[in-house]
């Protein structure tokens, strides 16, 4: 009975497409071109494509994705340094390392409690003349509701960028759009990482912005490339933030592959939540408004110690579990004091989540895991 059931083992994420990445690999290496060349551009058309984007820019990874969207930002006076950008208290600290280091003041919302991500509802009440833009991050793959999103940031007149770092190929209801739309084209700007571990994952670090904002792409591209507008033409004091031409090759392999990657996970997320059956275990919401993309599956428990009991009940029965994220950014060494306001909910969740393993499961792990789950 008992078998184990790893968190996320990369090398069988990545066995699947092994032939095809090697084959791009051997490309790219007898191709004589490292950068800026035929997978760079072939991996941002697939990118722009598969979100209906209108441009897309490849970076080195989805740290600097966002810095440079705040930057172009900045350089093109939409913002200024100090103006105050809404950004979820839960998110993973990435969200917030660009606006400090860039001189723009993060304010911290606690998300909705039963979707985890921040709401239109939860920010109003919070809104100033100083903010100035809206950071929406679709955390662990769940959208944020971006139609109330959208209207707020209308109303007050404010940008939208998103983090879809957790999120690739989900879709989310949109303002003007019968039905859903995908996730990376509903704000101004969009920001993906391509860590290992993330739904497409490279061989190493990568990411990407896109938009249809062909001003705020061309200003991107130049930041990402030193500065330069054309060569040796340094219009801004820029930064090497460019994506390399093996990684945009492996990404590529695996964007064909997303379709089938997201609908794994989306079985075995619909298969914890049918399984699942416990009064401790409170279980994520399924919202069939939207296309969730799980990259985390995080259930809550009553609190810390029974978080402590049930991660040690897994880990007996051979089932790895992570927490995301145990200390949220506002409480960081780095960030003391950052919180302008107390964030109950951040708080509280930060002591009750823990994630499942959610990437590779077959539907024999996925039930091994919920009945393990079920005699907690
Ligand atoms: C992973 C992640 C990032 C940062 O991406 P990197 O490629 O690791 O720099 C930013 N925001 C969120 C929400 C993330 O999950």
């Amino acid at each position: 009975m008992s078998r184990k059931v790893e968190f996320q083992n990369l090398e069988i994420t990545n066995s699947r497409f092994s032939k095809e990445l090697k084959e791009a690999a051997d490309r790219v290496i007898d191709s004589g071109r490292y950068l800026r060349g035929r997978a760079t551009q072939d991996f941002e058309k697939s990118l722009a494509e598969s979100c209906g984007a209108k441009y897309c820019v490849g970076t080195d990874n989805g740290l600097g994705a966002l810095r440079l969207i705040f930057r172009a930002l900045i350089e093109l006076g939409r913002l200024k340094k100090g103006d105050k950008v809404i950004v979820p208290g839960n998110t993973f600290i990435a969200s917030f390392l660009p606006l400090t280091e860039l001189g723009l003041r993060p304010l911290p919302i606690d998300p909705n409690p039963e979707t985890m991500c921040i709401d239109a509802g939860g920010i109003a009440p919070f809104l100033s003349d100083e903010e100035k833009a809206i950071l929406a991050v679709h955390l662990y793959g769940t959208p944020c509701r971006m139609k109330g999103l959208a209207e707020l940031v209308k109303e007050r007149g404010l940008l939208l960028i998103e983090d879809n770092a957790q999120a690739i190929g989900a879709r989310a209801e949109a303002p003007g759009i019968n039905g859903s739309a995908l996730t990376g084209n509903l704000g101004h700007a969009a920001a993906f990482s391509f860590y290992p571990a993330k739904n497409i994952g490279a061989l190493g670090d990568a990411g990407a912005v896109t938009t249809d904002d062909k001003e705020l792409a061309d200003t991107i591209r130049a930041l990402a490339n030193y500065g330069e507008s054309s060569r040796y033409h340094n219009e801004y004091c820029g930064y090497n933030s460019r994506i390399d031409e093996i990684q945009a090759a492996m990404l590529c392999v695996k964007l064909y592959y997303l379709k089938y990657e997201t609908a794994a996970r989306r079985r075995v997320a619909a298969l914890y939540d049918r399984l699942i059956d416990n009064q401790a275990v409170v279980k994520p919401l399924i919202d069939n408004d939207m296309v969730q993309v799980w990259h985390q599956y995080v259930v809550r428990l009553e609190d810390s110690v029974a978080r402590d009991r049930f991660r040690r009940h897994l880990e007996e029965n051979g089932i790895e579990t992570l927490i995301h994220y145990p200390v949220p950014a506002h409480l960081q060494p780095c960030y003391k004091g950052l919180a302008e306001y107390p964030l109950p909910v951040t708080e509280d969740l930060a002591g009750r989540v823990v994630s499942l393993p959610i990437a590779n499961l077959d539907d024999d792990d996925t039930r091994y895991v919920a009945s393990v789950i079920n005699t907690f």
